[in-house]
Order: C-alpha cells, then sequence, then structure tokens
C-alpha cells in the first residue's frame, strides 16, 4: 500500500521539508506518495500539519491521521472539523533546544550576568550556588520534565507542576491548588512550560504574580497567553517582579508598538526557545506513518478533551 500524505505547511516550509520527509519515509519503509497540493481530500492518507493551514478538515473523510509539526496544538484541539486522530510533535530536538534555552536563560538570572555587562566597576556581587537557588518550572510534560531535569542535575533546587501528581528523582513534584501556591511561592526563577488551554490562560496574573518573592524572575517559552501581560507589567513596574524573558506572544510577531519591547526589565526573544527541525520532525511523522500502517497505536497522541 502506498499512503498518500498531504503536506498542509505551504511552499516555504515544502522547500524545508520535502527531501528531510522523502528520507525519512524510506528509511523507515513506507512507501508514500508527498505532495504540498490537495486536489482530492478524500485520496488523502495523512497530513502534515502546520497550524493554520486547513480550515475545514471534513473533506479528508478517509485521512487516518493528522500529524501536527508544533509540539502545541492550542490552534486545532477544539476544531469541530477535526474527527481524525491527532498526534502532536515529540521530538528529541525540540527538547535539546528548549532545554537550552531554559537552561541559559535561568543561568543569566542566577548568575547576575546582566549586573557585569558593560560593567565598568569592580563591583564584587558574588551568587547563591544553584544548590541555594529555587526554580519552579509550571508543567512536566515533555519539555518541562527536561528542563527540570537539567536544572537539577546543575544542582539548582528544583520543582514542578502538573495537572496530575507525578514523581520524578530529584525534583518537588506538584500538582493542584495547594500545589500551584506552593510551587509559586518558593520560585525565584519560574520557567512557563504549560500548553495553552482554558484552565491555563493568565495562569501568570496579578494574584499569582504575588505570591513569587520579590525579584523574582519569569521567562516563559510556552504560550503567550499563559500570561496577564497587563498584570505581568504592572508587577513590573511596582518592582515586585524583577525581570521577564519572553518567547511566546498573543500575537507574533510581536507588535512594534507592543510595550515588552521597550521596557527596561523584559527581555523579548521571537519565538526561537525550541524550533522544530526538519530532520529530526521527520523521522518522528515517517515512525508514526510507519506504525499506523502497521496497525499500531499513533505516538503522542493529542488529549482532545484535556487541550493538550
Ligand atoms: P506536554 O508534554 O503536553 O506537557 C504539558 C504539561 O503541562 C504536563 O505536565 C501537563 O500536566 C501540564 N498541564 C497541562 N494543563 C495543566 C493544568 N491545567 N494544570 C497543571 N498542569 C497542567 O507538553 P510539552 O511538549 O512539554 O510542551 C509544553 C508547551 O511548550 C507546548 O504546549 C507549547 O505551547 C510550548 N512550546 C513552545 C516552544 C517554543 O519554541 N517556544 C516549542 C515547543 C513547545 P500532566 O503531566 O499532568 O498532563
Amino acid at each position: 500500500m502506498t499512503a498518500n500524505i498531504y503536506f498542509t505547511g505551504g511552499h516555504e516550509a515544502w522547500r524545508r521539508y520535502k527531501g528531510p520527509l522523502l528520507v525519512a519515509l524510506k528509511q523507515a519503509g513506507v512507501a508514500a506518495v508527498l505532495s504540498p497540493t490537495c486536489p482530492d481530500p478524500a485520496a488523502v492518507d495523512y497530513l502534515v500539519y502546520l497550524p493554520g493551514t486547513v480550515p475545514d478538515f471534513t473533506p479528508f473523510t478517509n485521512a487516518k491521521a493528522v500529524l501536527s509539526l508544533w509540539a502545541g496544538v492550542e490552534t486545532i484541539v477544539g476544531d469541530k472539523t477535526l474527527t481524525q486522530p491527532l498526534a502532536r510533535m515529540v521530538d528529541d530536538s525540540l527538547t535539546e533546544g528548549m532545554v537550552e534555552y531554559v537552561t541559559g536563560h535561568v543561568l543569566r538570572y542566577h548568575l547576575g550576568i546582566d549586573r557585569f555587562i558593560g560593567a565598568t566597576g569592580w563591583n564584587k556581587v558574588v551568587p547563591p550556588l544553584a544548590r541555594d537557588r529555587k526554580v519552579t518550572v509550571l508543567g512536566l510534560g515533555q519539555l518541562g520534565t527536561a528542563c527540570a531535569q537539567a536544572l537539577a542535575g546543575l544542582r539548582f533546587d528544583v520543582a514542578g507542576w502538573s495537572r496530575r501528581p507525578k514523581e520524578i528523582e530529584g525534583i518537588t513534584c506538584l500538582s493542584g491548588a495547594d500545589g500551584l501556591d506552593e510551587a509559586l511561592a518558593r520560585a525565584e526563577i519560574l520557567v512557563l512550560l504549560l500548553p495553552r488551554t482554558p484552565e491555563t490562560e493568565n495562569i501568570v496574573n496579578a494574584a499569582t504574580l504575588a505570591r513569587m518573592p520579590q525579584g523574582a524572575a519569569v521567562i516563559n517559552p510556552g504560550r503567550g497567553a499563559l500570561v496577564d501581560e497587563a498584570a505581568l507589567l504592572a508587577s513590573l513596574d511596582a518592582g515586585h517582579l524583577g525581570h521577564a524573558t519572553l518567547d511566546v506572544f498573543r500575537t507574533e510577531p510581536l507588535p512594534a508598538e507592543h510595550p515588552f519591547w521597550a521596557h527596561p526589565k523584559v527581555t523579548v526573544t521571537p519565538h526561537i526557545a525550541a524550533e522544530t527541525r526538519a530532520a529530526s520532525a521527520s523521522r518522528v511523522i515517517a515512525e508514526n506513518v510507519r506504525r499506523c500502517e502497521s496497525g499500531l497505536p499513533l505516538l503522542n497522541l493529542v488529549d482532545r478533551a484535556a487541550g493538550y
């Protein structure tokens, strides 16, 4: 059987993905026809999907799965026209990228690196050791767990918070409303790696920011909607929150007139924390096609009810 795969991402993405997908499908032993256009939706077996590219999934009557190239699926998970199974991107390269981004920005805050950049005076401020620095990671999924473990490996005192209770060696695992209170109260550095769902939207708000220690830092490579922007700015301006590093925003690219750009206590990065890389992501896609064609369950299936 030859699988018909429709790549929905448009020409620029197709240029990057065509070669790696063909190689990965061949290596996985999958016979497939790949196309960036879709003359007959009923003939499509799999959609390799980028957000915002398919307004209606109804015509794909025989599709066996929608395979997202993104880890976050908030723009598609509630789509009523999507009746096909939805798998999201879980990929070692994505995880490695996120670990590097989070570790780098945590170390920036921990070591107080900004204080020394461009300094001309002998301002001897010795940072504490990592073991005396409390970091909290909200979200203990693929990315949050990897980041928490990497930080714990550097001896940071790490807590993590998730929807369901967890046990991860070396991490203080918290869940539930009381767990969130505890997670925030200890967070000298707070890392947001939650998905965007109705439950997580604005989880960083005036009340939760007020629970964090004076001078704390927030790093958000999760989703922009996790943060109430006005509350974040108010907390920074009031001198409670010390600094924020933000990689994701409600509107991307972040508009030129947005106050985050010019704010002295905000660092903006342009959604680069963990990029989906064509070669490794293609292997993940090919493996899922192989599994489905062999009657095996798909990997990384999205829980539509939970929203991630
Ligand atoms: P994941 O494996 O699905 O993990 C999500 C985590 O969030 C899980 O631990 C989950 O708890 C927790 N969670 C969800 N809803 C919650 C709630 N209401 N209360 C408490 N915890 C909750 O996702 P992932 O692969 O780690 O990715 C996380 C997010 O990172 C993605 O959704 C995406 O938005 C973002 N991301 C950003 C970039 C970037 O470049 N900036 C790149 C990739 C991904 P359970 O463990 O109990 O399920």
